[in-house]
């Protein structure tokens, strides 16, 4: 079972390599094993050329229990999101370069213009900044991923999290995705917003597939009065 995990983040790491979510050894992903251990992408190498043996397993306190290579400094993001989200497998902190223009430009990822992100993942908001890799890095976004599965690190990167590795990854390629069209409409006058029948309409729909908070997202539209 965990070398099949292994197996499976290590392909998960190459498909985020080559679609270019991160560049050099920039990101990292995690997955929770049993007994509050964590298996973990290692620090200094791509994510693209893992190897199953080059994962590092830490506890709930970030001691090394097991791996050859250096813990990633990210480690305290992805046992805060453990900590916060009981329902959580797994952690995937990606730079997706288009999503995170929006957060260098201070444009937001608007929740309430692309309607399968509005069912599926509601918003996704950017939290403050706080220097990467440290304490306040982590703790920046302890209340935004409290509440939602695909975040922004402002001028850092991207946070998706998700009960299996494929669902963590596949809303990182939603999230940049998103970020893609929105940029495009952005070039072609600006992207315009759903009507709020359409948007009580979606979060509805959120709440009947059993998808999330459909309060969440007329909150994050300003439908919520
Ligand atoms: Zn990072």
């Amino acid at each position: 079972m965990e070398w099949q995990l292994r197996q499976e983040m290590v392909s998960i790491g190459k498909r985020i390599d080559d679609r270019r979510l991160v560049a050099a050894t920039d990101g990292n992903i995690s997955a929770r094993l049993h007994g509050g251990r964590i298996l973990m992408t290692p620090s200094g190498i791509a994510l693209g050329s893992l190897r199953p043996q080059d994962l590092v397993i830490i506890d709930h306190a970030g001691r090394l229990l097991s791996g050859t290579l250096k813990k990633s400094s990210e480690f305290r993001l992805h046992l805060m999101i453990y900590e916060e989200r009981r329902d959580v497998v797994a952690v995937v902190h990606a730079h997706p370069p288009i999503a995170n223009a929006f957060t260098f430009a201070g444009v937001p990822l608007d929740p309430c213009i692309v309607p399968e992100v509005v069912a599926t993942l509601g918003s996704i908001p950017t939290t403050d900044y706080g220097t990467p890799a440290t304490d306040e890095g982590a703790n920046v976004a302890r209340t935004l991923i409290a509440n939602h599965d695909a975040i922004m690190l402002q001028r850092h990167g991207s946070v998706t999290v998700g009960p299996t590795l494929l669902s963590a990854y596949q809303k990182l390629e939603k999230l940049e995705h998103t970020a893609e069209v929105l940029l495009a409409a952005h070039q072609l006058g600006g992207p315009k917003k759903l009507s709020k029948d359409e948007i009580l309409k979606l979060a509805r729909l959120r709440e009947d597939l059993g998808i999330g908070c459909g309060v969440e997202v007329l909150r994050a539209c300003g439908l919520d009065e």
